[in-house]
């Protein structure tokens, strides 16, 4: 193509504008955008480019400028792009940029499964995590939390300890066991999330039906495992046996890793909630089986600092 505002003022003049078809061609082919294109590939374009397209001009600016105002295109989510195709103008369809960032997010989605957890965690990032200025401990588990993370994807194959997050009620536990498993999915990484007194509420009501090794199944071999609010509830033995005995016996022999979050600690966990059983009898050999495992897959946090939670 040789001169382009010369063409474009001959095929102008050859056509009768007061058509309102010929106006929006003339409109389209006048839009800065669609000129910005023409000039940048006009070695590529056929001389005729712009009497053969015309309706590729307009088919892009009017789609263009839907999309801007919000109203109904054809397709979507994509907006339209100009491309030179065998020396003639062709109209492409691209995701837009919230198409995009809706694509990764839902992908990142899919990486966290969460089993009866607060629709919170999926807003949780290490960022949001704020460490006000006099809460060592607190700037203490984020570090862990983050060192966790850049070791495991390091190392993925390898045994890593998870952590035991232990604090008051309202203190961010949840939140950051999100954050990890968020942090884990833009890395590529699977987690699952299972608040554990409703867990064991629907392993107790699968009894009978055939499924309970099937759900058991499927938390045991989750590549990491975050167990959220362990003590939580009293457990019944069949619980603390059946389910979490199963579930922590087959992580450590697997070398899975595994986190937990609780309002006690290690020992007050041991001495006040896995020992005693629903009848008030003591069961220490269990118990101390059951921490013993725990404390293999997990090592201890403390979390303080104020409640939270919006009230
Ligand atoms: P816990 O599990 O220790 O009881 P949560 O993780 O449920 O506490 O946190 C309680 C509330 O506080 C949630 O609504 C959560 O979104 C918010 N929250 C917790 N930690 C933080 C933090 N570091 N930054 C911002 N919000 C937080
Ligand atoms: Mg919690």
């Amino acid at each position: 193509m040789q001169d382009l505002g010369k063409s474009m003022r001959d095929l102008l003049n050859r056509q009768n504008l007061n058509s309102d078809y010929q106006r929006l061609i003339a409109n389209a082919i006048n839009d800065p955008d669609v000129q910005a294109f023409i000039k940048a590939h006009q070695d590529e374009l056929a001389e005729d480019v712009l009497e053969r397209n015309g309706s590729k001009l307009y088919e892009y600016v009017s789609q263009r400028d839907k999309l801007r105002a919000g109203h109904q295109v054809f397709a979507p989510g994509y907006e339209p792009k100009l491309v030179v195709s065998d020396h003639y103008v062709e109209v492409t369809y691209e995701p837009t940029e919230d198409t995009l960032l809706a694509q990764k997010r839902s992908m990142l989605k899919k990486r966290v499964h969460a089993v009866s957890m607060p629709k919170m965690i999926e807003q949780a990032s290490f960022g949001d995590y704020n460490v006000d200025g006099e809460e060592e401990q607190r700037a203490k588990a984020l570090r862990q939390a983050m060192q966790f993370v850049a070791d495991y994807s390091q190392k993925p194959h390898e045994f890593h300890q998870g952590l035991y997050f232990y604090g008051n009620f309202g203190v961010g536990k949840t939140f950051l066991l999100g954050a990890i498993a968020n942090e884990l999915a833009t890395l590529g990484y699977q987690s699952t999330l299972v608040h554990f007194p409703s867990f064991a509420v629907e392993m107790k009501n699968s009894i009978g039906k055939n499924n309970v090794a099937e759900k058991v199944d499927a938390i045991k071999q989750a590549p990491i495992l975050m167990i959220d609010d362990i003590g939580a509830d009293s457990m019944s033995s069949w619980v603390r046996d059946e389910v979490l005995g199963v579930v922590l016996e087959y992580r450590m022999q697997e070398e899975l890793p595994t986190f937990f979050s609780s309002n006690f600690s290690m020992q007050q966990l041991s001495d006040q909630h896995l020992s005693i059983n629903q009848r008030g009898e003591k069961e220490e050999v269990k118990a101390a089986r059951l921490m013993q495992r725990i404390r293999f897959l997990s090592h201890e946090v403390v979390i303080q600092g104020p409640n939270r939670r919006p009230q």
